[in-house]
Formats: structure tokens, C-alpha cells, sequence
């Protein structure tokens, strides 16, 4: 799970890490309110998962309530690469000197950690990977030995960070890598890190990826995972525990296994349709994740006919089959069904469905013929 800026700094505070003081804020009054508490000038800034915020104005320094409402006005609703700006993060404005870059990520195939420090911050580090590869020290950390400070020492050497700078960033890479390996973290990203003109080392960005195979011994990040989606769909699918992506079109899609899933929206696509939904049940599904998908997708009101694509193999057709009535039974879905049904006991799974068959429950012999059934009885 991807954190918000201000959720990344919430937890690195945990750990030590110096970060701004401020607040979020949902609309222009709670911005000029925040703004007054952290105290002028402040940095309004878009809370999107999505990095370039800066670039694409939504970042903007304040120096009074004037260019707050301002610019709380034109970054509250921007659309930042496709993410629409709900909320904001205040918080007091620092004086920059330099920008730096620090991370910490797993490597997985050396089983190690990685950690990436660079003088040159504040660009995208892809681009110094490209222009500059000298400029970022790299260093590979066991981690069943983890990170000292005389390593950080060492490393903030070999970054030729400034000196000034060098001692609080060394204590900083070791309470980031804490946070990192204690916060069950995938990745945690600070860009930029920076000095200020008054020596102050300081996190002024934070992206935070939480490894969710941890989530079970931190019941602290349900508050994260409260604000992780705001489509009611996903939320929904999310708490059924299905692989579940919202999309625009009308034509609700049920596949098992994604790449079957991704070639059922294009063929929806091919003959003219739109999706409403990415949906992969997985293998094995049975009546319940049947049961839960097809709830899912009825929920949806932009949907106007379903169309469910299994290709069977460790998935039994005739469990499917099953599933799809025993649904049925339990749900009522508005609107029709297009089943194509192949591979592992297709005959069986059609064999069972067959009594049951009307015009809101059918059965195409091929994926395509499914999918111009869907369709048009979506455009009906
Ligand atoms: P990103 O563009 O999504 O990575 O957002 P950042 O939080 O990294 O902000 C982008 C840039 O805005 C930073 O690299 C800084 O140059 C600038 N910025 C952010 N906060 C401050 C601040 O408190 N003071 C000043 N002077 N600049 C800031
Ligand atoms: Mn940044």
C-alpha cells in the first residue's frame, strides 16, 4: 500500500525523522486555518500518490492568507496525471540551501536492502540514474546485520553530501532505514532531503510503500487503508478480498486469471464496447468469490450487462457453472449475463447452466461472440 505525502511523514516521525510541522485540509477554510496554526510563509501541497506533484502546480509556496486561498483554490480539483487533488497537505515553508536524495528499497534478487543517496535532490532520480550515474552512492545492506551509524558515516562520505550536512543526514539514513525494516516498509523515499541555510537537515518530501504482507502486526495501518481508495467500488471489492480495478464503461467483466482478464477488456474494446471494471477471481473460484464478484459489479450503476470469461484449467468449468447459479441464488443481478465458458469440464459447466439459460443468462460458444453479446445488449 502507497501512502499519501502526509501519511509517509507521519510515519517517519515515528522513527526521529525530522519533518515540517503542518496539517491537512480538505477546502479553502480549513487551509487558511492550517496556514495561521503552522505559521507563514507554508507550502501548500497536493496529497496524490503520484510523484512530479511539483511540476505539475501542485506545490505552491504562501506567504499570507491571500495566496493560500489562492492556491489552495487552483490545487484542491487539479488533476495531477490522472488523480484528482481532494486534500492538502500545509505545512510551515523551509529555507532550502541544497536537495538531496535518500532511499531505502528491497533488492531482491541479492536478498538485500538498497540504499541510494545522492547530492544531487530534488530531480526526478531516474534522470540523475541517466545523466549522472557517479552521482548516487549505492550502497547494499545485509539485513541481518543492518545499518550503523559509522556505515551512514561512511556512505554520506561517499555521496560527497556537504559537510555541514553529513552527521545529522547520517543519523537521519539510520532512523529512515529503521523506519524502512521496522515499519515493514517496501520502499521509503526521501526527495529532497534538505540542508538549510541555517544547517538543518530535514525531510521535506516522503513517499512510503508498506509491504501489506505485514499488515497483519500493524493494526495501526487501518487508518491508512481508510483513505486508500476513494472509489466505492474498489473499497467494496477490496473488503471482498477480490483483484478488482473501477474502469468508465458499462460492460462489467468477470475473468479467471488477469491476463485473461486484460484480453477480455480489449476484446470488449475490439467490438466496440467499454469496460466498468478490471475483475480477476483467480483460480478456483467457487460460488462464493462467484458471489462477491457479481455483487460487486451490480453495485456498479453504470453497468448494463455482464460478461463473465472463464477459460478453465485448475478452475473446473462445472465449479464455475455452479458458482454462477448458486449467485444467482443469492443475488439478484439487474442486469444480463454473457458467459463464455471453456476449458477444463466445459461441457460439464454448460450441461449444468443449460436448464437455466433466458435472455438475462447466456452462453456464447467463443470469447468474441461473448463479447458482441455483452456489448450489445449493453448499448440496448
Ligand atoms: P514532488 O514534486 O511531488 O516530488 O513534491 P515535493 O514535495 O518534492 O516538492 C517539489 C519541490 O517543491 C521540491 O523539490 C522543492 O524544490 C519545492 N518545495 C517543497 N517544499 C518546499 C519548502 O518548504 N520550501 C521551498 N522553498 N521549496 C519547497
Ligand atoms: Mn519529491
Amino acid at each position: 500500500m502507497d501512502l499519501f505525502e502526509y501519511q509517509g511523514k507521519q510515519y517517519f516521525a515515528r522513527y526521529g525523522i525530522s519533518v515540517s510541522p503542518g496539517d491537512v485540509a480538505d477546502t479553502l477554510e480549513e487551509a487558511v486555518a492550517v496556514a495561521a496554526r503552522v505559521g507563514y510563509p507554508v507550502v501548500v501541497k497536493a496529497q496524490v500518490k503520484v510523484g512530479g506533484r511539483g511540476k505539475a502546480g501542485g506545490v505552491k509556496l504562501a506567504a499570507n492568507e491571500a495566496e493560500v486561498r489562492q492556491h489552495a483554490g487552483s490545487i484542491l480539483g487539479l488533476n495531477i496525471k490522472g488523480h484528482v487533488v481532494k486534500r492538502l497537505w500545509i505545512e510551515h515553508a523551509s529555507d532550502i540551501a541544497k536537495e538531496y536524495y535518500a532511499s531505502f528499497t528491497l533488492d531482491r534478487p541479492n536478498k538485500k536492502h538498497l540504499g541510494m543517496l545522492s547530492a544531487q535532490g530534488g530531480v526526478e532520480i531516474e534522470v540523475v540514474a541517466e545523466q549522472d550515474p557517479d552521482a548516487i552512492a549505492m550502497i547494499s545492506i545485509d539485513p541481518l546485520r543492518g545499518l550503523d551509524l559509522a556505515t551512514a558515516r561512511a556512505w554520506v562520505d561517499e555521496a560527497r553530501l556537504d559537510e555541514p550536512a553529513r552527521e545529522q543526514a547520517a543519523v537521519l539514513l539510520v532512523q529512515l532505514y529503521e523506519c524502512y525494516t521496522k515499519g515493514d516498509c517496501d520502499l521509503t523515499e526521501v526527495n529532497p532531503l534538505i540542508l538549510t541555510p541555517q544547517g538543518q537537515v530535514h525531510a521535506l518530501d516522503a513517499k512510503v510503500t508498506l509491504d501489506d504482507n505485514a499488515a497483519y502486526r500493524h493494526p495501526e495501518w487501518d487508518e491508512f487503508r481508510a483513505t486508500e481508495t476513494e472509489d466505492p467500488r474498489e473499497k467494496m471489492a477490496k473488503e471482498k478480498g477480490l483483484n478488482y480495478i473501477g474502469l468508465d464503461g458499462e460492460v462489467g467483466i468477470i475473468a479467471n486469471g488477469a491476463g485473461l482478464a486484460m484480453s477480455t477488456l480489449d476484446v470488449v474494446n475490439q467490438v466496440g464496447g467499454s469496460a466498468a471494471n478490471f475483475l480477476d477471481i483467480g483460480g478456483g473460484a467457487n460460488a462464493d468469490v462467484m458471489a462477491a464478484a457479481l455483487e460487486v459489479i451490480n453495485a456498479d450503476p453504470k453497468v448494463k450487462a455482464i460478461f463473465v470469461n472463464i477459460f478453465g484449467g485448475i478452475t473446473r468449468v462445472d465449479e464455475v457453472a455452479k458458482g454462477v447459479l448458486e449467485a444467482l441464488g443469492r443475488v439478484h443481478i439487474a442486469s444480463p449475463i454473457v458467459l463464455r465458458l471453456d476449458g477444463t469440464n466445459a461441457a460439464e459447466g454448460r450441461a449444468i447452466l443449460a436448464p437455466h439459460l433466458n435472455e438475462n443468462l447466456i452462453t456464447e460458444p467463443t470469447m468474441l461472440d461473448a463479447a458482441r453479446r455483452a456489448v450489445a445488449l449493453a448499448k440496448a
